[in-house]
């Protein structure tokens, strides 16, 4: 009962949320903020929404019209004019997606190393997120580095993602620092990146198969291919960590720390919740 109050107000929230976004010319979409958003039937079913899971040449959306602003902006960002060379601007608002639409989301996908295919899906919004996207909470993302992949932008997290295509990968900049530490720690041990999967949505809305996850001071940690001593030594490092408050997993594997909370359901992660 309590998660269908939830849904409600969530759905009554982000009503008003969208005519407020008329008016002031700014967009707002579930799970998605400035940026153009992608959905499935599932997740536009919670949200309320008609989101497409993919937009491409000749289509027609609301948002569609987000995404030419999106290429825009991104565009005319630093000097991300040179890589467009010989490629016209999208100069129509409308929420047709035109020849230049497609055109300038090839560079946008090439220069993220994507498929070059102009089709705009859930990787082409999850690097849309971190380019140009602005979290109403402050959240930041979480980008691959030299420690740890986000596992939401691989092949296999975007595919395993396909009932609601969301992109769990905002955290307050305080996680970030500690996720940053953490991961730098195990890597200087084992010269071995961590995987790091659900966080939270950039606006920090409730998810249909998260709930626990919306105030960006948690996060999942993959432990797929660890050994149960690299298990341990993660255990370790984390509940060293002063701005760690909880690890739920299967084992303490001998540790005696009260921040880990043994739990049956998390043998395939490692659920990280920070003070900050
Ligand atoms: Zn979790």
């Amino acid at each position: 009962m309590r998660r269908m109050n939830k849904k409600f107000v969530t759905a009554l929230a982000l009503t008003a949320a969208m005519s407020v976004s008329m008016v002031s010319g700014a967009f707002a979409a579930a799970g998605h903020a400035n940026v153009a958003a992608v959905g499935t039937a599932s997740s536009n079913s919670f949200y309320g929404v008609s989101y497409q899971s993919s937009y491409s040449l000749g289509q027609t959306h609301s948002q569609i019209a987000v995404l030419k602003n999106n290429l825009r902006a991104w565009r005319a960002y630093g000097s991300n004019e040179s890589l467009f060379t010989g490629v016209a601007p999208i100069t129509s608002t409308n929420g047709t997606f035109d020849q230049a639409t497609k055109d300038n989301l090839i560079v946008f996908q090439r220069n993220k190393g994507l498929t070059a295919d102009g089709i705009y899906g859930a990787a082409s919004r999850n690097a849309m997120h971190g380019a140009i996207g602005s979290s109403p909470r402050g959240y930041v993302r979480i980008k691959n580095t030299t420690h740890y992949t986000n596992y939401n932008d691989t092949a296999t997290g975007l595919s395993n993602d396909g009932t609601y295509k969301l992109d769990h990968s905002f955290v307050t900049a305080s996680t970030k620092t500690t996720l940053d530490q953490i991961a730098a720690s195990f890597y200087g041990t084992y010269a071995k990146k961590l995987e790091i999967n659900d966080a939270s949505l950039i606006d920090g809305a409730d998810t249909p198969e998260h709930s626990s996850h919306q105030d960006g001071k948690s996060v999942d940690i993959r432990n797929y291919g660890m050994t149960a001593a690299q298990e341990k030594k993660l255990l370790e490092i984390a509940v060293a960590n002063p701005n760690v408050s909880q690890v739920l997993f299967y084992t303490k594997h001998g540790l005696t720390s009260s921040k880990i909370v043994v739990r049956s359901d998390h043998a395939d992660h490692f659920h990280l919740s920070t003070v900050n």
